[in-house]
């Protein structure tokens, strides 16, 4: 199958399982993830009429987003270290993966130069698994409220990425509490807009589940470009 047919794929996928459970589908974004792909499969893609794309490293992001950026949109969804703050404020429509107030200061003082701000979303490390990055559930709250002293940054919500588990169902109980986590928060009032709450949740093999239990974008690489090769430099 080409990229265009997996993209049609998906969506019809993404527009089934949202009406089975009365949601709007145009309420869920896909973001394709193309870490790793090639400019390439991007353009195909482009070509298709997809727009938002998923990038984890700064500098292979760079050069698609020098390339590309006037036909696609790029969310940063791989880990930054704060010395790379200034080219993430620079190229992303979204960065996704703010987990510590040092970086969104940085990225706030990186924007103020630029004249521009910057949407946000906080990674949860909401399976509390030692192997990934995030904040821990409980510390959100304290960041966000941190962060609302920063006059560029707009934080829409929450992102995750589960433990692993043998299947997709067992991510379930992981987007719940991202779910139930986001809702508190925009209780109390630390989103820009608490009236929607972006939960960014959900990959290849699990997103049917994540829009069962709300996610608004979705993060998905290998359904799309296939599996990965190797850096692109
Ligand atoms: C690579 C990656 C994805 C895409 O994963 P697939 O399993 O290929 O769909 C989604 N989110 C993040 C944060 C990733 O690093």
């Amino acid at each position: 199958m080409s990229i265009s047919d997996r993209l049609t794929a998906i969506q019809k996928t993404i527009a089934t399982t949202a009406r089975n459970c009365d949601r709007d589908p145009a309420t869920i974004q896909l973001v394709a993830v193309s870490k790793y792909h090639s400019i390439a499969s991007i353009e195909e893609a482009i070509i298709a009429g997809h727009r938002n794309f998923g990038e984890n490293y700064i500098q292979e992001a760079a050069k698609k987003w020098q390339l590309l950026s006037d036909r696609a949109n790029f969310h940063f969804i791989g880990h930054i270290q704060s010395n790379k703050a200034k080219l993430a404020a620079e190229m992303f429509s979204l960065v996704e993966t703010v987990d510590r107030y040092k970086l969104a200061r940085s990225l706030n003082n990186h924007l103020e130069k630029l004249g521009r701000s910057l949407d946000i979303l906080i990674q949860v490390n909401i399976g509390q698994d030692p192997n990934k990055s995030g904040i821990l559930p409980q510390e959100a709250a304290p960041l966000l409220e941190k962060i609302s002293t920063l006059s560029r940054l707009r934080p829409r919500g929450l992102m995750t990425i589960p433990p692993q588990s043998e299947s997709a169902e067992g991510s379930r109980v992981h987007f719940k509490n991202l779910r139930t986590l986001g809702t508190d928060l925009a209780s109390r009032k630390l989103f820009t807009d608490n009236n929607k709450v972006d939960l960014s949740m959900g990959m290849s093999r699990d997103f049917k589940v994540a829009i069962e239990e709300g996610a608004t974008i979705i993060r998905i690489g290998t359904a799309i470009f296939g599996q990965r090769k190797e850096f692109v430099k």
